[in-house]
């Protein structure tokens, strides 16, 4: 059959953040961002720290992720991810304190600086930002 909308489900060990039939979705794949529309061939892909794009009535909508994989089959994709939130339930002046915490670690560089984390952290911060705006 063909569909004109995919079911987009995104979890996460906390809770389902999202569980609704949209138009399209572009994720941040491990290869780029990746696109996915009704009756998208059966995938699994790892997905980075981004921000997550979808469409419902033509109108956009973005949510944060921190990494994880997507699943596309029988015209659902279930996004399994570390951490969501939807545009709307992000705290922006969290995501900009913690944007300023892990810039300020990377510019000192502290010699116990653990840098994987702290640009870790940057990269959510600036998702959560994109995402909210
Ligand atoms: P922070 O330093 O502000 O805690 P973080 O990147 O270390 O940021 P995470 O460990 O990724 O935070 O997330 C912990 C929990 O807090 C998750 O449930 C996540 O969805 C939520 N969360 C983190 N930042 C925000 C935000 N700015 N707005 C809303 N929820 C957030």
């Amino acid at each position: 059959m063909v569909e004109k909308s995919i079911k987009m489900e995104v979890v996460t060990p906390e809770r389902v953040v999202f569980s609704e039939e949209v138009d399209s979705l572009i994720v941040p794949a491990a290869e780029g961002y990746l696109g996915v529309l009704p009756n998208h061939a059966p995938l699994i892909t790892g997905l980075e720290i981004g921000v997550v794009r979808y469409k419902q009535g033509g109108r956009e909508s973005k949510m944060a992720i921190s990494g994880g994989f997507m699943e596309v089959y029988e015209n659902r994709a279930i996004i399994l991810a570390d951490t969501a939130e939807k545009g709307d339930e992000i705290d922006l002046e969290r995501a900009q304190r913690a944007k300023e915490r892990a810039e300020k670690r990377l510019k000192e560089r502290p010699p116990d600086l653990d840098v994987v984390r702290a640009e870790l952290a940057l990269k959510r911060a600036l998702a959560r930002i994109k995402a909210a705006q």
